[in-house]
């Protein structure tokens, strides 16, 4: 029988991350060492956020390099994972009545290769990426989260990735460090402490939570990756954040695993 696998919330950041070793990509690939290897990858990513629900169901999903005004190495960067249309279509299924179109414009976008080029450098693990609807409220996006939860016994890594806290307006590009803000820091340990004991319901509601939420999510698209991870948590699950920390004072890191790496289902 598979294990079941975790669901994996990953805080992307700065794109260049893909080509660093840092105390964040180290984490990532400590990650993909530790966890067991999964059959394929669901990935959820802040920047595929598009007018309605799509999965990619190319055989072999191309690298976009979605981003502007990087040194031309990161350019160069291709993740050559292949693609699943046996996954696509057990998302289209698992998520009726909902449509899911299935998709060969778009490939794997930043959000997803920046990180799983540390989890799974090797590039073997199969990769769907599954579109935020964004005239969606967010309790559609728990729900489609919930609905996909089967997955994790089918050998499915869902792996969202985003960043819990995301404000470009305060964010510092230079290279100096910066102490995180006080709000990004407040909003952080709140959110941990929901998820710590369970209580989705404020998460799913954020913008009720007022200004530090506010503040660390001016707009959804980072943000509601989580909802999808956290939705799939079943009782007995472990909770845990495997990487941390705040970057430019005002992007969180922060990794969040629902489930046991090793557990037995
Ligand atoms: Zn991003």
């Amino acid at each position: 029988m598979t294990d079941s696998m975790p669901a994996i919330f990953f805080g992307h950041g700065n794109p260049m991350n893909a080509l660093l070793r840092n105390g964040y990509t180290e984490g990532w690939a400590a990650i993909g060492a530790r966890i067991p290897k999964p059959k394929a990858v669901l990935a959820v990513s802040a920047h595929w956020y598009i007018p309605g629900t799509a999965v990619t169901n190319n055989a072999r999903p191309r690298t976009i390099h979605d981003f502007g005004g990087f040194p031309r190495e990161l350019y160069q960067i291709e993740y050559p994972a292949p693609g699943s249309l046996e996954l696509a279509l057990r998302v289209q299924e698992l998520l009726r009545p909902t449509p899911v179109a299935l998709d060969e414009s778009w490939g794997l976008d930043h959000g997803t290769w920046s990180v799983l080029c540390h989890v799974f450098p090797e590039a073997d693990v199969p990769i769907v990426q599954l579109s935020i609807d964004e005239t969606q409220p967010p309790e559609f996006h728990y729900r489609l989260g919930k609905l996909l939860t089967p997955l994790r016994d089918e050998g499915v890594l869902i792996a969202g990735s985003g960043n819990l806290v995301h404000n470009l307006h305060t964010y510092a590009w230079g290279r100096h460090r910066v102490e995180p803000f006080d709000w990004a820091v407040r909003f952080e340990n709140q959110a941990r402490e929901f998820l710590r004991s369970g209580e989705d319901a404020p998460l799913v509601n954020y913008e009720e939570l007022g200004r530090d939420a506010q503040l660390s999510i001016p707009t959804p698209d980072h943000y509601l990756p989580l909802l999808y991870v956290m939705a799939t948590r079943r009782d007995g699950d472990e909770v845990s954040f495997p990487v941390e920390g705040v970057d430019g004072g005002s992007v969180s890191m922060l990794t969040v695993q629902i489930g046991a790496t090793n557990e037995n289902p």
